[in-house]
């Protein structure tokens, strides 16, 4: 903490050096001023901690000179010590304490009253200035806080999306699907198993978000999604969120006729959760429509050409009314 200040004002320099000699102290830097408007010059300069300022000077007395020092932004809230030769009447005090002074002092002045009260004066500044510190090491704190908020969010942002899972409905995530359709497919041309792939589109779901909005539509994608979690028994098995309202499995070493027991059971499931659309304009509830691919992977084929069949055959669900699965 750097060395406090004191402003002393007289306009007769004997007053002003006996002033000095009672506040001389190595912790205490003492600047004087022979008028008002020296006295406001100084102000300039300075972050005093406290003013002891004459009453009765020519020109700007020590009243206008305070009022002036009150009306300024930087140093309105110096305390001053009014110092006066006049008699200790009432007005006078009320005066000065009217233009915000904080503390009277008489001439002659006592040395160990002056010296007391500036003790305390500067007791009082130091806490301030504590304070005022410690203000601002929270605020940097604060500011320290946010940059690290943010730079968490970016990592669990980041986290999210190296992560497999989908954010909305917990499923695996595109990525994910992708990922395993390749691999099942290469375990299936290895070991010559039938591999099958359903993918399931909800009926009619731009009328549902239309009619219900976004966050009951991302509602309905959680519940479709479980129930589709649901129809799947195996471990092996996958089911993923591979778009919008969109979901595929892979059902590895599964038949077309095990791939249908599936399928039969994933429309039933939904459809006996009976969530409510009254848009759409096939039923009354939300229904999906399914695609089925079935195939016994080769060196010649690839798993492209077997998300195509399955698209293939949900086109055809869709086409035939809905809430129905197909086959390719
Ligand atoms: P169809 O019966 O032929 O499948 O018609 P549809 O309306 O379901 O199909 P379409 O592809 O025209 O619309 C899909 C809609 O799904 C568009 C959009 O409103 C909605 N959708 C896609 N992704 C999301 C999502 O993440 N959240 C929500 N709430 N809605 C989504
Ligand atoms: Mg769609
Ligand atoms: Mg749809």
């Amino acid at each position: 903490m750097k060395k406090p200040s004191v402003l002393i004002v007289d306009d007769r320099p004997e007053n002003l050096l006996t002033l000095e000699q009672v506040l001389e102290s190595p912790e205490l830097e003492v600047v004087r001023a022979e008028s008002g408007h020296q006295a406001l010059e100084k102000t300039l300069d300075y972050d005093f901690a406290l003013i002891l300022l004459d009453v009765q000077m020519p020109v700007m007395d020590g009243y206008e000179t305070a009022t002036l020092l009150r009306g300024n932004k930087r140093t309105k809230n110096i305390p001053i010590i009014f110092v006066t030769a006049a008699n200790k009447e009432e007005a006078h005090v009320f005066r000065g304490y009217g233009s915000g002074a904080v503390d009277y002092l008489f001439k002659p002045l006592a040395a160990d009253v002056l010296k007391s009260k500036v003790t305390i004066f500067l007791e009082l500044d130091k806490q301030r200035q504590l304070l005022e510190e410690k203000t601002k090491e929270l605020d940097a704190k604060v500011v320290e806080l946010e940059t690290l908020k943010h730079e968490l969010e970016d990592s669990n942002e980041r986290l999210r999306q190296l992560s497999s899972l989908d954010g909305l409905t917990d499923l695996p995530n595109r990525r994910f699907f992708d990922e395993t359709l390749v691999r099942e497919w290469q375990r299936g041309r290895r070991r010559q198993k039938p591999l099958t792939l359903i993918i399931a589109d909800i009926d009619h779901f731009k009328a549902y978000n239309d009619a219900y909005g976004h966050v009951i539509g991302d509602d309905c994608l959680k519940k479709v999604a479980k129930g589709l979690d649901k129809s799947i028994l195996r471990d092996v098995d996958t089911i993923a969120r591979y778009g919008g309202e969109e979901f595929a499995a892979i059902l590895p070493e599964t038949d077309q006729e095990g791939g249908i027991l599936i399928a039969r059971r994933m429309l039933k499931t939904i459809d006996e959760m009976n969530i409510t659309h009254e848009h759409a304009a096939t039923t009354d509830h939300v229904t999906i429509s399914l695609g089925l691919a079935t195939t016994i992977p080769t060196d010649d084929s690839n798993a492209t050409q077997l998300i195509q069949s399955a698209d293939r055959a949900l086109y055809r669900a869709k086409a035939s009314g809905r809430n129905t699965f197909k086959v390719d």
